[in-house]
């Protein structure tokens, strides 16, 4: 894999077509949290959301419920996971704030910056998807596909989209 470790805190009610139908590889650099409502839809968030894992058994993508059914519950949840997530396992990851209220986290991402020191930036979740924040090379944005290094990603160009 060429990227840096990119970790994803997405909230799940505001932009559920941010991971849609994304095929993730098993050995990958990208690590995924989701935060969901306690009385969200479970079939929806099992239906849109892969239930796969790393080489190493560790599921890419995890899923975190909020305690209560308040209204800001499961922002609080994100900001309280994410700002006491121990980012020192990679080097200088990068770290992504995904809303649909683009703003809303500007804070906790400039304390990330500060406190965590690594790259945190907020983005809207109903305008782009997962792929467009990771490099071109390792995407397919057609087959939405994720692939394990740049070399693959180029290697499906060739051969599916090369016309
Ligand atoms: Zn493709």
């Amino acid at each position: 894999m060429t990227f840096v470790y990119t970790v994803f805190f997405i909230e799940w009610e505001t932009c559920k077509d941010f991971l849609r139908d994304i095929r993730f590889p098993t050995r990958s650099q990208i690590e995924v949290h989701v935060f969901h409502r306690k009385d969200t839809d479970q079939n929806q968030l099992r239906s849109m959301i892969p239930d796969k894992r790393h080489h190493d058994g560790r599921p890419i993508i995890m899923k975190h419920s909020s305690l209560t059914s308040f209204p800001n519950a499961v922002e609080d949840l994100l900001v309280y996971y994410a700002s006491s997530f121990d980012f020192s396992r990679h080097k200088k990851p990068d770290v992504y704030l995904v809303s649909g209220q683009g703003r809303r986290y500007e804070e906790l991402a400039k304390i990330l910056r500060k406190d965590k020191r690594v790259s945190a930036w907020v983005i809207d979740g109903r305008r782009t998807t997962l792929l467009d924040w990771l490099d071109a090379n390792c995407v397919c944005k057609m087959c939405k596909f994720i692939f394990e290094s740049a070399h693959e990603g180029v290697q499906h160009y060739d051969e599916f989209h090369m016309k």
